[in-house]
């Protein structure tokens, strides 16, 4: 049954964590079908935020230089490296029509040339950042309220409050959340970082730094609901145009995090991009857990009054 202040289930997180009458909650749909990897959302977060780098060394893995999110990486767009698609995958064709700027299509007599040319391997780039979880594990656990619910529905960190104790890093079942280590002189050092959903920007009335730099729009924000409908329809887009991997990650508010704020559409599965397949809300089972430590407390109570009023006896 969901409850007053659940800890699962599809319910609206700002109205539940008490706000009246708040604004839409708001969020990302980030379309990895057009991301073409350019990174331009990591570096606006990083402006807009004041990130420190991450060091300018290369990984040896592909064009990923970051690796994953961390709290010096609010935006992580990762680059997949596989096989071409199969064939069956994409309607026969071997690729398809995503609606970008590109070569000519296959079927004509140019694009049968360029088509012979096409390397044997394809790209899939998806920029990764905090799903702003409808039931948000890293605030359950946070003892300071540094970690706070916004009147959008997004979950933010109060550097000024967070006291470093890093209870909400192993609680994020998405590894999303991290204490800064550096570099020696940066701000925050020491304090769990991740992406605001630039909580200064959208009160203000302006698009996440992220969304405003991304130049195919992979990045949308807006109301979640409105975004999970036009996920949907793109989804049904792409699978009349072929694409019958497409598939929606995060948008399902009967998912094990009550729907993420910040979904995605992929083209393969979800391990493919580094995330789990079927995420859960870390904290769910607690008051289950704690119930059952209570009667087992309550046992021992019991059995220890009798053991001695046995003995008195
Ligand atoms: S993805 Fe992790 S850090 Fe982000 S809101 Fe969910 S639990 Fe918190
Ligand atoms: S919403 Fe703001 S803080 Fe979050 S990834 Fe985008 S630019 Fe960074
Ligand atoms: S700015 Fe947009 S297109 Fe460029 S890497 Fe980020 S999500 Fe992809």
């Amino acid at each position: 049954m969901i409850g007053e202040h659940s800890l699962f289930g599809p319910v609206d997180p700002a109205a539940e964590a008490g706000y009246v009458d708040p604004p839409a909650r708001k969020g990302f749909f980030t379309d990895t079908s057009v991301c073409i990897g350019c990174k331009a959302c990591e570096v606006a977060c990083k402006e807009w935020n004041e990130i420190p780098d991450d060091g300018f060394s290369l990984t040896g893995m592909s064009y990923d230089n970051t690796v994953s999110l961390s709290a010096n990486t609010w935006r992580h767009v990762a680059f997949v490296e596989q096989p071409a698609a199969p064939a069956a995958a994409t309607d026969g064709a071997g690729t398809v029509d995503l609606g970008m700027p590109g070569p000519p299509p296959p079927t004509s007599p140019e694009g049968a040339q360029a088509t012979e040319e096409l390397p044997d391997f394809r790209w899939l780039m998806s920029s990764d950042v905090c799903k702003h979880c409808t039931h948000a594990a890293c605030l359950d656990v946070c003892p300071t309220g540094s970690l706070f619910r916004t009147e959008f529905g997004t979950v933010v960190v109060q550097p000024d409050i967070c006291n470093g104790c890093g209870y909400c890093v192993p609680a994020c079942p998405y590894g999303v959340i991290e204490r800064r280590t550096g570099p020696e002189g940066a701000k925050n050092v020491g304090i769990a970082q991740k992406c605001t959903l630039c909580y200064d920007r959208i009160g203000d009335g302006q698009r996440p730094a992220c969304a405003q730099a991304c130049p195919t729009e992979s990045i949308q924000y807006g109301d979640v609901d409105e975004l999970r409908e036009r996920a949907k329809a793109r989804v049904e887009q792409l699978h009349e145009a072929g694409v019958m991997d497409a598939r929606l990650y995060g948008a399902d508010p009967d998912d094990g995090v009550g729907g993420a704020g910040a979904f995605f559409l992929l083209l393969d599965e979800p391990e493919v991009y580094g995330l789990p397949p079927d995420p859960v809300v870390t904290t769910r089972d607690l008051p289950h857990m704690f119930r059952r430590a209570s009667a087992a407390a309550a046992a021992l109570l019991v059995g220890a009054a009798v053991a001695f009023a046995g003995r008195r006896g």
